[in-house]
């Protein structure tokens, strides 16, 4: 607790030294600045680089004569660079070191995959083993963090008014409810993405944009989230074992021919699940033509031979 109160008194001075950096500037340039929160409702980060920390006997001394007892979840595999000390929403506080990234390669395999995202399965692949669907475990934490929502809106203090402790303890239960569903998420993510990489040499990816965070069902916003997690974790995991993973424009991967490349003149209704080609005459499903289709535009055409559509290997992924 002393020590916490130390780093939060020393936020504080620094966050003060910005504001009256910012209060400095002519009012034109700052009218179009971004608001920013509420001092005291902003969660304190601390940054610092090689000269401003130190470890010493596991113990993190940070410049200005503050020193840290850290619980370290694993060791450093080398010498951070930079560390951030910040504060969730939670009120607990972490270290997150940056250390120079050391790649640590897989043995090769010869194989490509390639990779749609959906609402419906979070990854359909041009590998049925590899598929992922949506993991269900969103749903019942959706649903809370819907009601703490709407605890928090019934408990609202009117303006210019202090919260109440009913609305503070919402926050909290709101806080940590999402925190739950994200480690959840996140999780599943790594676990698949492992798999993924170990399994493949080359990867290509729909470089998935979110398209319905702003607005939309609850259905469609835990999707995004657990798609936005889960190519992070993916990305992330290739990079980390030397893997080539590429990412694919989405434009019209729904539309284009997997094996042909032929595009359909029309958008394929959602309800419609089977995409049949006019031009080549091949039929399967949609996000598995999808997958195809990233697989092809990322260059990593299966078997790695230009010739090899006729026989087809994933064929067998219509029925
Ligand atoms: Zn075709």
């Amino acid at each position: 607790m002393p020590q916490q109160q130390t780093i939060r008194d020393f936020a504080k001075s620094r966050a003060k030294a910005q504001k009256d950096i910012k209060n400095r500037l002519p009012v034109k340039q700052r009218a179009g600045m971004p608001r920013f929160k509420k001092k005291a409702e902003a969660a304190p980060t601390l940054n610092y680089t090689r000269r401003g920390f130190r470890l010493r006997d596991r113990r993190l001394h940070l410049a200005g004569g503050i020193t840290l007892t850290v619980v370290w979840s694993r060791d450093l595999p080398d010498e951070p660079t930079s560390v951030r000390v910040y504060r969730d929403a939670l009120g607990h506080w972490y270290a997150s070191f940056v250390v120079p990234a050391r790649t640590d390669p897989l043995p090769a395999t010869g194989r490509a995959i390639g990779i749609d995202w959906g609402v419906k399965e979070i990854a359909t692949t041009t590998s049925d083993a590899h598929d992922l669907p949506h993991p269900q475990h969103g749903k019942k934490a959706q649903a809370r963090l819907a009601r703490y929502d709407r605890m928090m809106a019934r408990r609202k203090p009117p303006k210019g008014q202090k919260a109440s402790k009913g609305y503070r303890k919402a926050k909290r239960l709101r806080a940590r409810a999402h925190q739950k569903v994200a480690r959840q998420r996140q999780d599943t993510a790594r676990k698949w993405a492992k798999r993924v990489v170990r399994d493949h040499d080359a990867i290509a990816v729909e470089d998935f944009k979110p398209r319905f965070l702003a607005k939309s069902t609850m259905v469609r916003k835990a999707a995004d989230a657990a798609i936005g997690a889960t190519k992070q974790a993916l990305v992330e995991m290739g990079r980390k074992h030397g893997r080539d993973v590429r990412l694919v424009h989405p434009a019209y991967t729904t539309m284009d021919c997997g094996d042909c490349g032929a595009r359909a003149k029309h958008r394929l209704p959602l309800s419609e699940r089977i995409y049949t080609c006019t031009a080549c005459g091949v039929s399967r499903p949609r996000d598995k033509n999808s997958a195809q289709v990233v697989l092809v535009r990322a260059g990593l055409i299966p078997g790695g031979a230009e010739g090899a559509r006729p026989g087809r290997p994933q064929d067998g992924q219509a029925a």
